[in-house]
Formats: structure tokens, C-alpha cells, sequence
């Protein structure tokens, strides 16, 4: 079992496959881009799966893929197929912008992909464009249809909240969940470094506002997702789907993180907004054995801080070193 300093049990890894994308959401990259890393220094899929199968011998059930956009990575399904064959993993996830889901939906389901979330910002097209610099909204919707045409539903809609951007459209989200298995999930909004300057705090909207306006639908009825889940999930009343609330800010959830996460150059970090990390793969292309690779997780998972330090540290203090494309969110 992987338990860190403050007792909690760590069975979730994140795994983020690539820092590349092909959108340029205004919060977390730069219009031009970050300096990717060249191919070499990105893990391999045979060395993603040796650190997924070190972790699940020590205790990880759940996976989730990520990036950077996970789908602009050449033959995903091939890295899910062979995640799907560790015996120990109960659940393998994606979290995608969802623009190419419509031509990979059905593979992935068929390697063994058990859950997709969709991230999703605005469902009016011309803001959709303006808050990923470009991107085609029909694209995504897609996509979502693809999932529940490939029974990957329930589907997962994530959506960051943003004051004076999509506050208005709540409601619309909420919406989604009257008649189909959707959870429509509103995250606040993390500063980072690299999407400051696009999405400063005067936009700020936290979840207990989104809840409030959720509330306008119908009574909110409680849905347990177990302790570690980060969302609180309600169903309003006489709705199909679920709604969810993230609040990494106004209440943050590190009590219960059970998460790890590897990033797409093979940095074991045990907290998302930790600069720095442990680095796996370089142990690994030095010829580690998989006793020394469990060590190498069992540091990470040590090193786990007690909470996230967003509110404590000056924005830029957690420098190049913190972007979400490159860490997976
Ligand atoms: N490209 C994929 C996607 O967009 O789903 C996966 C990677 S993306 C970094 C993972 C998640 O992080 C997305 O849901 C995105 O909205 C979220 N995210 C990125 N920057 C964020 C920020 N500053 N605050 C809150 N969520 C953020
Ligand atoms: Fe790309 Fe996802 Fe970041 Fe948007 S949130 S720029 S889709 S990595």
C-alpha cells in the first residue's frame, strides 16, 4: 500500500502522455505555445505502462490519461490496450478537449477505456473559439455523441469557471444533465503563471456560486462519489445526469488526494502545484529494476505535502515548472 506522511492512501495515478496541443486555451497556454519537449525526452508507451505496472504492485487502481491533449499521441488506443492488460487496475480514464474524440471514441472503448472526461468552456461557438484561441466547438460535440454512440457514458463535461465568460451559461450546462448521463463538473479556476495575464483573479467564480445558480433548476439531491472524489455531485431534482462542484481554492480537497501524477518527460510529482518532482525516467534509462522504480514511487508518495500552497505563494514563484498542458491538470 502507498500511504504518504499524513495517512492517506494514494491509488490514483495521473498520467499525462504528451505537453503538446492542439488548442491554446487562454488559462493554461500561451497563444504561442509552450517550448515542448523534443520527442526523446517524452516516456515511451512501454515505459509509461512499466511505471503504471510498478504503481499498481504497490497499491494504484485508477488511472487517468492526460496531457497536453492526450489524443494528438499516435495510436493512443495501443497505450490503453496494454495499461488494460495490468491485472490490478480497476479503471482506466481520459480527460481530453474532446476535438478528435469523434475518430477515436469507439477504439478507445474497444482497448478497454472505461471513462472519458470532456473539457468544455463555453457551448456558444464564437466564445468557445475565443477561449481556446481557435478551437471548433461542433468539433467537440461531436465527439460527445461519438462517446455515447461507443457506450462510454456516463460522460464527464468539465468546465472551468470563468466571472464574465461563462457565468451565464451555468444554467445551459446544467441543462445537459436533465435528459442524458451527463455530470456537468464546474471547476474554479487555478491561477498559473503561463495563463496569467488571459484569466486574471477579477475573474475569479467560485463553485458555490455556480452551485447556487444550479440550485435555481430544482432541489439539489446529494450523490455519494465516495470520500476521495474531488467533486461534490448533486442530481437536481427530476434531472437524469448529475451536477458536480470542484473548489481547489474555496475549499480544497487535499485532505483526501489520493492522486500521484507522472508528467509526459517522466517527473513523478505528488502534488499538481509542487515544482518539483521526482525524476523516474531518468532512473529507468539508467537501467533501474522495478524494485527501484516501487522506491523511486514510494519517495514521490512520501514527499506528498499536507496541502497545496496556491493561496500562500506569490503567482510566478512557482515558475516555468508549473503549466497544466505539461502536468495534465
Ligand atoms: N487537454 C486536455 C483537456 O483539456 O481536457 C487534458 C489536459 S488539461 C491541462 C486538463 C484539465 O485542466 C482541463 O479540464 C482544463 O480545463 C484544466 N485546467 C487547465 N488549466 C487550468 C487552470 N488554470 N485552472 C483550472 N483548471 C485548469
Ligand atoms: Fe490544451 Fe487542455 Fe490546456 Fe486547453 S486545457 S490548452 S485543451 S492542454
Amino acid at each position: 500500500m502507498l500511504v504518504d506522511s499524513f495517512g492517506r492512501n494514494i491509488t490514483y495515478l495521473r498520467i499525462s502522455v504528451t505537453d503538446r496541443c492542439n488548442l491554446r486555451c487562454r488559462y493554461c497556454m500561451p497563444q504561442g505555445g509552450i517550448s515542448y519537449k523534443v520527442p526523446a525526452e517524452i516516456l515511451s508507451f512501454e515505459e509509461i505502462c512499466r511505471i503504471a505496472r510498478a504503481a499498481s504492485c504497490l497499491g494504484v487502481r485508477k488511472l487517468r490519461i492526460t496531457g497536453g491533449e492526450p489524443l494528438v499521441r499516435k495510436d493512443l488506443s495501443l497505450l490503453v490496450r496494454e495499461l488494460r492488460s495490468i491485472r490490478e487496475i480497476d479503471e482506466i480514464a481520459l480527460t481530453t478537449n474532446g476535438i478528435y474524440l469523434s475518430e477515436y471514441a469507439r477504439e478507445l472503448k474497444e482497448a478497454g477505456l472505461d471513462r472519458v472526461n470532456v473539457s468544455l468552456d463555453s457551448l456558444v461557438e464564437d466564445k468557445f473559439e475565443k477561449i481556446t484561441r481557435g478551437g471548433k466547438l461542433a468539433s467537440v460535440l461531436k465527439g460527445i455523441d461519438a462517446l455515447f454512440a461507443a457506450r462510454l457514458a456516463p460522460v464527464r463535461i468539465n468546465t472551468v469557471l470563468l466571472k464574465g465568460f461563462n457565468d451565464d451559461e451555468i444554467m445551459s450546462f446544467a441543462q445537459l444533465t436533465r435528459t442524458d448521463p451527463i455530470d456537468a463538473r464546474f471547476i474554479e479556476h487555478m491561477p498559473t503563471r503561463l495563463g496569467h495575464g488571459a484569466c486574471g483573479d477579477d475573474q475569479f467564480f467560485s463553485a458555490r456560486e455556480a452551485k447556487e445558480i444550479c440550485g435555481r433548476l430544482g432541489r439539489l439531491i446529494p450523490v455519494d462519489r465516495g470520500s476521495r472524489s474531488t467533486a461534490r455531485a448533486y442530481r437536481i431534482d427530476g434531472f437524469y445526469g448529475t451536477v458536480g462542484f470542484i473548489s481547489p481554492i474555496t475549499e480544497p480537497f487535499c485532505r483526501s488526494c489520493d492522486k500521484l501524477r507522472l508528467t509526459s518527460d517522466g517527473v513523478l510529482k505528488s502534488c499538481l502545484h509542487l515544482p518539483h518532482g521526482i525524476d523516474i525516467k531518468e532512473a529507468m534509462r539508467g537501467g533501474a529494476t522495478d524494485e527501484d522504480l516501487g522506491r523511486l514511487i514510494e519517495k514521490a508518495v512520501a514527499s506528498k505535502p499536507r496541502a497545496h500552497n496556491l493561496l500562500t505563494m506569490p503567482l510566478g514563484r512557482n515558475s516555468e515548472n508549473f503549466s497544466m498542458c505539461q502536468i495534465g491538470g
